[in-house]
């Protein structure tokens, strides 16, 4: 316990407010929402000390986060659940408190001398924190958590590709791939009054909340929760990280870590997976292919989001691919779907069907098959436009890693984002096409094909189940 290092790099004034006194300094949880690995966190518990105050940390629940249905909930909740009881355990009050973002933490500043806030790259996430500054009587300070080199270290504007990035990157590494240590925080909270929501039954809080219900949880298969990734992560770099190099692309396997969905709520830090992955003795291959993964294309998607105000529209595309898609969009298709006959995985093909199929019984889908997902889906739409809404719509609502910046970054991907041209084709014009002789001849897709098969029984048999089921 002691030094705790984050670098200038990540801290950012949201408003000129000056230091007041107050009766504790706030954390807004909001993007990183884990007791541990938390430059936010240690950040606000260095200034508490400072100032001879306490620590409160808060979060806002509200019912309408923007996509988020119960399945996004529920394992959301698990996770602040134990995100409580670490925080305690720290000798740090935490409120859960029903309510707007831009509120909860605004009426809680009022008592604060000092508001520390984490950072988020989506719109609606930039949104709230800009109100709280502008609203707030005391000094607002982000902390940026969820990305191993902060955003506007790497370059101050959207890079064209990973090969651009990628050194931009790649050059900075040294200077923040550095372990965080917790700092103890000298004046408990834990006596500070205030309610806070009971997170003991997590069922019977979604049960007051007015939510979107049609996409069932599915906990059976990934529990949320701090303790949850960090034994993915040990049995991952244990047990698959040897194959995953060469096994990646290969659905019917499961050499994949599966934190995509902690790393979407701020559960686990990037840091601590990279770090952790860096001291693996062996494997050298697979190390880099996945802190490629995990560093490099991960963070070329929050710089997409960060610095392209549109990512959730078609215009977001570069000009290249729209306009092939455009010379394209009169060439006959040859299949038809409605987004209905998509969500119901009633496509002619069983291989996409299968895909479809992991995404709602299971809350994931393999990276190798998400490629193909999306691609057929701008084949078999009427136009582009339509294809990248379906595919956007579909992917967060299912994805318990959707509404992410690597779902938006990635939706585009499909349809030319951070790619080159390739040879003129039919619809895709030149476009990066996929089509399932690919499949058949680089895995074994029909191992991934009753591998859905299991994992659909299995979801079936724990009660998640859809209109037709
Ligand atoms: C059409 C399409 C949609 C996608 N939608 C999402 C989404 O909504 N949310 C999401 O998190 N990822 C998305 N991805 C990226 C990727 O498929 C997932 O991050 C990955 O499959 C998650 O599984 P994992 O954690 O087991 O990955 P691993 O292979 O174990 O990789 C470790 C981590 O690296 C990052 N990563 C891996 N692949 C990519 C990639 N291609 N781009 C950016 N980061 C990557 C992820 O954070 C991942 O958790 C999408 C990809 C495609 C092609």
């Amino acid at each position: 316990m002691g030094s705790v290092i984050v670098q200038d790099s990540r801290i950012k004034p949201l408003n000129q407010k000056s230091d007041r006194n107050g009766k504790y300094v706030l954390y807004w949880m909001q993007q990183s929402q884990r007791a541990e690995f938390n430059h936010a966190l240690e950040f606000a518990i260095q200034q508490a000390n400072q100032r001879d105050l306490p620590l409160l940390v808060c979060f806002a629940l509200m019912d309408d986060y923007p996509e988020a249905n119960v399945r996004h909930y529920r394992f959301m909740l698990e996770g602040l659940r134990e995100t409580q009881q670490t925080l305690e355990q720290r000798g740090i009050k935490f409120m859960l408190q029903r309510g707007h973002p831009a509120k909860v933490p605004l009426q809680l500043s009022k008592d604060a001398a000092l508001v520390v806030c984490d950072r988020g790259y989506l719109r609606h996430q930039k949104i709230w924190r800009a109100a709280l500054a502008n609203q707030a009587d005391c000094h607002v300070v982000q902390v940026e958590a969820d990305v191993v080199v902060p955003v506007e270290e790497v370059t101050d504007k959207a890079e064209f590709a990973a090969r651009t990035i990628r050194p931009k990157i790649h050059r900075l590494l040294k200077n923040y791939l550095i372990n965080l240590s917790p700092v103890r925080l000298k004046r408990t909270s834990l006596d500070l009054h205030g309610t806070s929501v009971d997170l003991g039954n997590i069922d019977t809080l979604l049960g007051t909340m007015k939510l979107d219900r049609t996409v069932p949880a599915v906990s059976c298969f990934f529990p949320g929760g701090t303790f949850q990734a960090r034994k993915k992560l040990r049995q991952f770099l244990q047990r698959d990280f040897g194959p995953y190099a060469k096994t990646r692309n290969q659905p019917q396997t499961n050499h994949v870590s599966h934190i995509s969905m902690h790393l979407h709520f701020g559960q686990i830090s990037p840091l601590q997976i990279a770090l952790a992955a860096r001291e693996c003795a062996s494997h050298a291959e697979s190390k880099k292919s996945f802190l490629e993964e995990l560093i490099v294309r991960r963070e070329l998607a929050q710089n997409f989001t960060e610095f392209t105000p549109n990512y959730d529209q078609y215009v977001s595309l570069p000009r290249w691919a729209r306009q092939t898609l455009d010379d394209h969009r009169g060439d006959k298709r040859t299949s038809f779907y409605s987004r209905e006959e998509l969500d119901s995985a009633k496509t002619h093909d069983p291989y996409w069907n299968a895909s479809m199929l992991e995404m709602k019984y299971t809350g994931y889908m393999h990276n190798a098959m998400r490629m193909y997902w999306g691609k057929k889906i701008l084949e078999w739409t009427r136009t582009p436009e339509e294809g990248f809404q379906i595919a956007l719509e579909l992917n967060n609502r299912y994805f318990l890693d959707g509404r992410d910046p690597n779902g938006y970054a990635n939706v585009a991907w499909i349809f030319g984002l951070h790619d080159r041209p390739w040879k003129e084709r039919p619809i895709f014009g030149k476009v990066r096409y996929m089509n399932a002789a690919g499949l058949e001849r680089k895995c074994d897709i029909h191992g991934y094909v009753q591998k859905v098969e299991k994992l659909v029984s299995k979801a079936r048999a724990n009660g998640i189940r859809f209109p037709g089921d």
